[in-house]
């Protein structure tokens, strides 16, 4: 299935929660969910009783969206989540932050999602030494991501280095925001994920 490439704000309207797709205007009362926090379409403001498949079916698409991995992806990551010793739910969204343009992203050298797979798909960084282009990569502890020596003065990536402290780098990455690099000094753990996620909505999705 081809990319979603659509107004992205119409997304969080769908979902009914702001997913921060588009950096640093989520922020601001320019956010469109702040202003029209219903569902688009002329009956997204009808009241419509979910069913518990909907409620679920929503949750797995929120997550999705929120990182920006399509469908067949994220079925094959519950796959590999499912396999894995631990809490099913916890390993997927362990998996879905270990990717790599999720860390460009959470070092604060992209200022959304989108904007950092972008950034890595136009091989902007570095992983451990090398270019890469991959956002889908997996990130193990001791990997080292830096911006390329010829993309340093690229601006979207000043900007998004501008605005870092509004979302805040989380304990499991070491940045150094002034060299632009920074390394993954541990695995991320379930309450790094601060978004509100309800994680077992999706492995009922999926068990069903
Ligand atoms: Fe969602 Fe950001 Fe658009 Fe607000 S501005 S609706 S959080 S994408």
């Amino acid at each position: 299935m081809a990319r979603y490439t659509g107004p992205m704000c119409r997304l969080c309207r769908r979902e009914g929660s702001k997913l921060f797709l588009k950096g640093d205007r989520c922020y601001t009362d320019k956010c469109a969910f702040e202003r029209r926090g219903y569902a688009p379409g002329v009956h997204g403001q009808a009241r419509v009783k979910q069913s518990d498949y909907g409620i679920r079916l929503r949750e797995k698409q929120r997550v999705r969206r929120i990182y920006g991995v399509q469908e067949g992806q994220f079925a094959k990551y519950f796959n590999i989540a499912d396999r894995q010793k631990g809490v099913t739910g916890t390993n997927l969204l362990v998996l879905l932050e270990r990717r790599l343009d999720n860390v460009v992203y959470r070092m604060g050298f992209a200022e959304s999602r989108n904007q950092a797979r972008q950034l890595v798909r136009h091989g902007h960084f570095t992983l451990n030494g090398r270019k890469v282009n991959i956002p889908s990569c997996l990130t193990r502890v001791g990997d080292e991501i830096a911006v390329k020596e010829k993309s340093k003065g690229l601006l979207p990536i000043k900007q998004a280095v501008e605005t870092t402290a509004r979302r805040g780098i989380p304990d499991w990455l070491d940045v150094d925001i002034d060299g632009l690099k920074g390394k993954v000094k541990a695995m991320p753990e379930r309450q790094h994920i601060t978004m509100p996620i309800d994680e077992q909505l999706i492995v009922e999705f999926y068990s069903k």
